[in-house]
């Protein structure tokens, strides 16, 4: 069952208190979860395998599709930049992220047991990333991106009236979107 509108009214009071505005409550079932994303991460992407909440750190595809099903309620947030260099967007999503811990942890202390955190970009809180769980530096902070959940973030968000295109070149501003599973 879903949340009733009195839990929803404290979870938004506790977004705003840490700064959040730009997000929307969506029902889970509409995230799309697709094959294809795995692949991209598998073949084009310079983490597969390098990143600790990355593919093949996260679950199968069909376990990332029965983890959305659990779920009743959840937020969408979105977060836009624009970088002056392309190595910045490093220290920009670490802070982005850390600030998504720290909204996970106070709706899990309000009363929502099963709140778990999709960051908005990948870990990015240790220069150089150990790769694998074992050896993660801050296994309690680190949480995989949609993306690495095999969510087709594009399809996902646009459901939902968000703005979201491929950037050509790394000035231009970037739509980057964070999922918080809420219950
Ligand atoms: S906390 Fe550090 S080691 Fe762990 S996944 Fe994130 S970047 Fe990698």
């Amino acid at each position: 069952m879903g949340l009733n509108t009195v839990q929803c009214k404290q979870i938004d009071e506790i977004l705003q208190a840490n700064g959040y505005s730009d997000y929307q409550w969506i029902d889970p079932q509409k995230i799309i979860v697709a094959q294809w994303v795995r692949m991209k991460c598998m073949f084009g992407c310079g983490e597969y395998g390098r990143g600790g909440a990355c593919p093949p750190n996260t679950p199968s595809v069909a376990e990332c599709e029965r983890f959305f099903k659990e779920y009743a309620d959840a937020l969408i947030l979105h977060f836009a930049g624009r970088m002056n260099q392309p190595e910045d967007r490093h220290a920009w999503s670490a802070k982005i992220n850390a600030g998504l811990v720290k909204l996970e942890r106070a709706v899990f202390l309000a009363g929502y047991p099963r709140a778990f955190q999709l960051f908005m970009d990948s870990c990015c809180f240790c220069k150089t990333c150990t790769g694998n769980r074992e050896t993660c530096e801050q296994p309690r902070m680190a949480r995989p991106a949609p993306e690495a959940m095999a969510v087709d973030v594009y399809a996902t968000v646009r459901q939902f009236g968000f703005e979201i295109n491929v950037r050509t070149d790394y000035d231009q501003e970037m739509d980057r979107y964070a999922f918080l599973m809420v219950h």
